[in-house]
């Protein structure tokens, strides 16, 4: 029998659940209940689905026993069981995507570390902070032989041949000193109805029942098997029946998440569609929001018979941190993935649960500040991928999506902006392109500063690609005397564009453009072909030049970004415009001297620094220096 490694991630995050979790021990008896629940989920569907085990004398039941005396806890199931490589798999690797990266995030902060394990869930290896040694025997629903996986959880793990009468899987904890306390009736029965009272399926007890004669000594002992849990699913009840602590306990038992979450959704759609959905938002954004191949969080439903929790599309990409289940009353029980995708009752449910959610972020926006802060602080960057990706939601989203402000702290709404404007202002207006500090000190705020505007300080990354597209933003007002619905509309305008001093109001100039000509002509030879154009500024006040795109050019910081992305092939080469302040000294000297190489550098420089304070990296700064240090030495 040949001891086989865990793969590094496991011994990590083992280590780190002994570590962290300790407080908190109890806890693995709900990840193995949840465990077998899966495992019973799964069979259940395929006996519904599949012929090959329509013949499976099959009734759904997890037991639970001990054994005081020989340190023993044991939970075993009746589900879809593992074979030899299926153990391995599942029990020496942890196959999630994004784990290294999340056990690198760990450092050696206990309390971080806490948060960061509730949003990645710890499963079975939970079981390591109170037993010494586990096994885990195992059959596979159809298959003849069984197995047993045995590890004491440092190294790795032992597999052999063994023997278990039918489908299913037996876990044999062998207590540690820790857990010791969990070889006992009423612990095990608290422990189960705090967390796992709601798992749709049985769950019985079975212990020692003894028996006393009058003087109180033990005559007889009977066993006895009792069951612990309601056993109905929870999404099924109304919600007059259930307690938040209801909600809570099952969030944690299906998202295997051991934080409450930050709020939960339940409906029952009842009418030409039957479907029950509950969705959770949990408090911190799940690990793998990010990832290409994050984990749905959504369960499938049939009837109360699970059918999938790896279908990616029963809710929009950009709403993939919901936790939850949809329970559908009308889809066919055996249901194939594939039609699953063009299914169109799901497709309905679909779009009823996503207006759902939307109405239940906004209601927390508008009446619970504290839970509204907690939520946009993790989860503002999905909302605006909704914004460009979900056309049909646009203005819902709009109305939830915050940005940073030249006026306010924090985070502002667009409807917020738009009280706060005077009458005359006639567009919303926004800089990107940057991190905050880098847009707010840019010169092409000046001319809105000294109006007294507010600015929109949008510095993600996709703020820039979302916001161009959304062209204005439109608040519903009201209702007119016929009741259909008055709006007020308002078109979103950038800020380093050519064009946006126009919008300001401010009057062109002509006689400060004829006087000026030659000075810009002088800068535009010098600078050749490094710009599109060179103007005299009309947004400018303490700076002398900034750049700005042409109307239809993406910014140089858009530029930048897809290539950072690896995104270089369809990017021409973006060349800016280059707006100098006419009334700046250092304008005013340029114009006054014939010095060849003294216009040059100064032009250079010009260019140099209006692309530096905008972010933008130089592509030559070698050159920027040595022209500075010219310019200098005069
Ligand atoms: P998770 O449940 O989050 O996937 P676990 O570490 O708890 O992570 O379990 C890993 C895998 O082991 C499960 O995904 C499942 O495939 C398998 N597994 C665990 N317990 C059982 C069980 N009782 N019956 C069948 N498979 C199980």
């Amino acid at each position: 029998m040949a001891q086989r490694q865990f793969q590094t991630e496991v011994s990590q995050l083992l280590h780190l659940i002994i570590h962290s979790l300790y407080s908190n021990r109890e806890i693995f008896l709900r990840e193995l209940v949840s465990n077998a629940s899966d495992a019973l989920d799964k069979l259940k569907y395929l006996t519904v689905a599949n012929d090959a085990y329509k013949e499976l004398a099959f009734e759904p039941r997890i037991d639970l026993s001990f054994n005081s005396e020989e340190k023993t806890l044991t939970i075993a199931d009746n589900g879809i069981g593992m074979n030899e490589a299926d153990l391995v798999s599942s029990l020496g690797t942890i196959a999630r995507s994004g784990t290294k990266a999340f056990l690198e995030q760990l450092g050696s902060d206990a309390k971080k570390d806490n948060n960061l394990i509730g949003q990645f869930g710890v499963g079975f290896y939970a079981a390591f902070m109170v037993a010494e040694t586990i096994e885990v025997i195992s059959r596979k629903a159809l298959e003849e032989s069984a197995w047993k996986w045995t590890s004491d959880g440092k190294e790795g793990f032992e597999i052999e041949s063994a023997a278990r009468e039918t489908q299913g899987t037996t876990v044999i904890l062998h207590l540690n000193e820790e857990g010791l306390e969990f070889a006992n009736r009423w612990r095990i029965e608290n422990i189960i109805k705090q967390y796992s009272n709601h798992v749709a399926f049985a769950i019985f007890l079975t212990y020692e029942d003894k028996e006393y004669d009058d003087k109180g000594t033990v005559t007889g002992a009977k066993q006895k098997t009792e069951r612990i849990n309601d056993g109905t699913a929870l999404w099924r009840k109304s919600k007059s029946e259930l307690k938040q602590e209801d909600y809570n306990e099952f969030y944690k038992q299906i998202g295997h998440e051991t934080d409450d979450p930050l709020f939960y959704v339940h409906t029952r759609a009842e009418g030409s569609l039957e479907y029950t959905t509950l969705f959770y938002v949990p408090k911190k954004a799940p690990f793998d929001m990010y990832n290409a191949d994050y984990k749905s969080g959504v369960k499938l439903y049939v009837k109360r018979i699970f059918i999938t929790d790896d279908d990616r599309e029963l809710l929009p990409v950009y709403l993939r941190f919901v936790r939850g289940i949809i329970d559908s009353e009308d889809l066919p029980l055996n249901v194939s993935r594939e039609i699953l995708q063009q299914n169109k009752i799901l497709s309905n449910i679909r779009t009823a649960s996503v207006k759902k959610l939307l109405a239940e972020f906004k209601n927390i926006a508008e009446n619970d500040t504290a839970k509204w802060d907690e939520f946009i602080s993790q989860y503002n960057r999905p909302l605006k991928e909704g914004l460009y990706s979900d056309w049909g939601n646009s203005e819902a989203l709009s109305d939830l999506v915050r940005f940073k402000s030249t006026k306010v702290e924090g985070r502002v709404s667009f409807a917020g902006y738009v009280s706060r404007m005077s009458s005359d202002q006639k567009y919303i207006y926004y800089i990107t392109g940057g991190d905050e500090k880098t847009l707010k000190a840019s010169p092409l705020l000046e001319a809105y500063k000294a109006k007294n505007i507010e600015v929109l300080v949008m510095d993600e990354e996709i703020d820039e690609i979302v916001i161009p597209r959304l062209f204005h933003y439109r608040k519903v007002t009201g209702v007119d005397k016929d009741g259909k619905e008055t709006s007020q509309q308002w078109e979103l305008k950038p800020v380093n564009r050519v064009g946006a001093d126009e919008e300001l109001g401010t009057k062109e100039n002509k006689d400060a453009e004829k006087e000026a000509k030659p000075l810009i002509d002088k800068i535009k030879n010098a600078l050749g072909d490094r710009v599109k154009e060179v103007k005299l500024s009309r947004r400018l006040h303490d700076s002398p030049s900034c750049i700005v795109a042409d109307e239809n050019d993406p910014t140089l910081q858009m530029a930048q970004m897809l290539k950072t992305m690896g995104q270089t092939d369809n990017i021409p080469e973006i060349k800016p415009i280059l707006e100098v302040n006419g009334e700046h000294a250092l304008l005013k000297a340029l114009a006054g001297t014939d010095d060849a190489a003294r216009i040059e550098d100064t032009a250079h420089v010009l260019l140099d620094q209006a692309l530096l304070v905008e972010g933008v990296k130089l592509t030559d700064p070698a050159d920027f220096v040595k022209r500075l240090n010219r310019l200098l030495a005069l």
